[in-house]
């Protein structure tokens, strides 16, 4: 069955089914994921499976297993076992996953600290470290195997021409598709929402995240290290390269003008700027890969839908990464969406009716704008230069982390349990 559907997947647009149910655009994590999802949940429904297109624009990233992918995701065990659902988090893992069983935060001033243990909450692990390419990979070879998912790629939308009851769109190959509802997870510069005037309320962090793979002088100790600056936390993700724990991938988030100045250093100078940011946590840094810097905004639409059409992922919501949650939330997102789908879909209601969307909207924003407001007041509670401010901060952070039952409550809300 496998193989006949890749070959499908290999024919020609105008060979394919141009009917569906739903259309998503984007392969990235989440929108991948969601034709997965979906694809398989409907299988179960009463009116039987629903039929999904899947355009991307990009050929698929490649999974490197000589090399780590400098993207990298933490995700919590929720999301991985949204991905058991999916029925691709063994092809993950047996790729290459870094679980974490500890996480140390603390302050540039050293006098506050926190530490959060797996086995404090029973758990065998905190969370999982796994490769952006890994995980879309991983995704779209199970989705070339599902019948009821055509795969558009590369390919764009050229054309939206909206009907009562039906969304068309034309591709820049001239392929006419129709479907019931338009699933946005095209990424944080969203055309599709750019397209359809969703209003975002956004600002400029005034922050670029340099993002890289580093190896250091100590192992990780399967430990996510996080140091909060003045200027902006930098984390140390532990990396697992077949039992050998020197690697970390690392998010170190600055203002533009320091990152721009760590960014023109030469790898050894970078190795020793990061040391010392660092405090050595790890010992010395010693290698450093090819780094990226990445601007950070954060960006949230005010509605996620309208008739025939909905955001999900960081199309609805973009996030700083201090505290690894942008992909977490966009697979919540979707998890509440095919709730609903399904729930429409057997109370044979219009998947694209706006009394469908809307469910997943109502339940969807609060706890996205919660995260974003709590990462918010993160950064702005580190970036505070009163003395006052800072030794409450700092006295908070170590009195809470006397305080277990509490602590270990906030460990399980961190990882969705
Ligand atoms: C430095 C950094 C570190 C992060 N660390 C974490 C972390 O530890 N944990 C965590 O949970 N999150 C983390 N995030 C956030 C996470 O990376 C994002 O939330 C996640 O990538 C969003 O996935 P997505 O599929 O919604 O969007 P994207 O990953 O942006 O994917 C969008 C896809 O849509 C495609 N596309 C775009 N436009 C079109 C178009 N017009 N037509 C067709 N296809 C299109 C793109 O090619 C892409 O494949 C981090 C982010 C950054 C920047």
């Amino acid at each position: 069955m496998g193989s006949s559907k890749r070959e499908s997947n290999r024919k020609s647009s105008r060979e394919r089914n141009s009917q569906y149910d739903v259309i998503v655009v984007g392969a990235g994590m989440v929108g991948a994921a969601t034709a997965c999802l979906f694809a398989k949940d409907s299988q179960k429904y009463k009116s039987g499976p629903l039929k999904i297109a899947l355009i991307e624009s990009r050929e698929s990233p490649q999974f490197n297993p000589q090399q780590f992918d400098p993207r990298v995701a933490a995700i919590t065990e929720k999301s991985r076992q949204l991905l058991e659902r999916c029925g691709v988090w063994d092809a993950v893992a047996a790729k290459r996953v870094s679980s974490y069983g500890a996480m140390e935060v603390w302050d540039a001033e050293g006098t506050g600290r926190i530490k959060f243990d797996c086995h404090d909450i029973h758990q065998p692990s905190l969370g999982h470290i796994v490769e952006n390419s890994a995980l879309v990979e991983a995704l779209m070879a199970e989705i070339a195997d599902l019948e009821n998912v055509d795969l558009y790629c590369p390919a764009a939308i050229t054309e939206y021409q909206n009907t009562e009851d039906r969304l068309n769109i034309v591709l820049d190959d001239g392929t006419h598709l129709s479907g019931n509802l338009l699933l946005a997870a095209d990424g944080a510069n969203s055309a599709i929402r750019e397209h359809f005037e969703f209003e975002t309320v956004e600002w400029d962090y005034g922050h670029v995240a340099i993002v890289t793979t580093i190896k250091t002088e100590q192992p990780n100790q399967r430990t996510a290290w996080q140091r909060f600056m003045p200027s902006g936390p930098l984390a140390l993700l532990p990396l697992d390269n077949s039992g050998d724990l020197h690697h970390c991938s690392i998010v170190w988030s600055q203002d533009t003008a320091e990152a721009e100045r760590l960014m023109s250093l030469d790898d050894e100078q970078f190795c020793s700027a990061l040391s010392r940011a660092s405090e050595h946590c790890l010992g010395d840094v010693h290698e450093v890969e090819k780094r990226f810097a990445i601007p950070l905004r954060q960006r949230h639409a005010k509605d996620y839908v309208i008739p025939r059409v909905a955001l999900i992922g960081d199309a609805a919501h973009s996030i700083h990464p201090l505290a690894g949650q942008g992909v977490n939330l966009g697979f919540a997102d979707i998890e509440v969406l095919a709730e609903e789908i399904a729930r429409g879909a057997n109370r044979e209601i219009d998947l694209g009716d706006l009394s469908v969307l809307k469910r997943y909207q109502r339940r969807r924003k609060p706890e996205n704008l919660a995260t974003m407001a709590a990462m918010e007041g993160f950064k702005r509670l580190f970036a505070a230069q009163p003395p006052a401010v800072r030794l409450l901060r700092n006295m908070g952070m170590s009195t809470l982390n006397e305080l277990t039952p509490v602590k270990n409550q906030l460990i399980k809300i961190a990882m969705g349990l």
